[in-house]
């Protein structure tokens, strides 16, 4: 276990989200409620409210199942503490992401590294560009041999028209530039 930090929980309630955390008073209903937890014990959305309250920083910004959340509210409306805990997920994601640019953690999620791929190309074209995205994400997730094994699949759907190998970049992709720069502004 790394140090605690007393402080993590106010860095979590400062943010957009995060402010109903005290309120929690443990009684599981978020998880009872929750289908992925349902499925995938790992991830138990009153663990990393307990563990935030705690001050463990470390361990719940580097936990790999936080991008397991599909947001589907079901812990929100459960709750009988109004925590609002589909928020305090995606702070927790947010803040794990900023760690992750500082290099201080490494997600290997790969929900989080397609979600990522997704919106560069987004910030970039203004648009996503299918085939960049495609493999990038293999890539990450996969290495060469991934990209090797997806070739076939690749060329069949670059010979059917689905994906194209160019980005083809909407005519003002500056606006959706500058919606990622206040997002970014936003984060710091
Ligand atoms: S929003 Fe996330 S944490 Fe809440 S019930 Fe749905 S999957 Fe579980
Ligand atoms: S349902 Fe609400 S009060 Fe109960 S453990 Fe989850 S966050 Fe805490």
């Amino acid at each position: 276990m790394g140090e605690l930090d007393p402080g993590f929980k106010y860095e979590v309630m400062r943010e957009p989200g995060g402010e109903q955390l005290k309120m929690c008073f443990s009684c599981t209903g978020c998880t009872v409620s929750c289908p992925v937890s349902e499925i995938e014990p790992m991830y138990n959305p009153r663990r990393y409210i307990h563990q935030t309250l705690v001050g463990m920083r470390d361990e719940v910004l580097g936990d790999e199942h936080l991008w397991r959340c599909v947001q589907c509210h079901s812990c929100y409306e459960y709750c009988p503490q109004d925590v609002k805990v589909t928020e305090l997920i995606s702070v927790l994601r947010s803040l794990s992401e900023r760690e992750a640019k500082k290099g201080r953690v490494r997600i290997k999620n790969p929900l989080y590294l397609f979600e990522n791929a997704f919106a560069e190309s987004v910030r970039r074209h203004g648009r996503v560009h299918e085939s960049m995205v495609i493999a990038k994400h293999i890539w990450k997730t996969k290495g060469l041999k991934g990209l090797m094994e997806f070739m076939p699949l690749g060329k069949a759907m670059f010979f059917k028209g689905k994906i194209s190998l160019f980005a083809k970049s909407i005519s003002k992709r500056d606006q959706v530039q500058k919606i990622f720069e206040i997002v970014r502004e936003g984060e710091h």
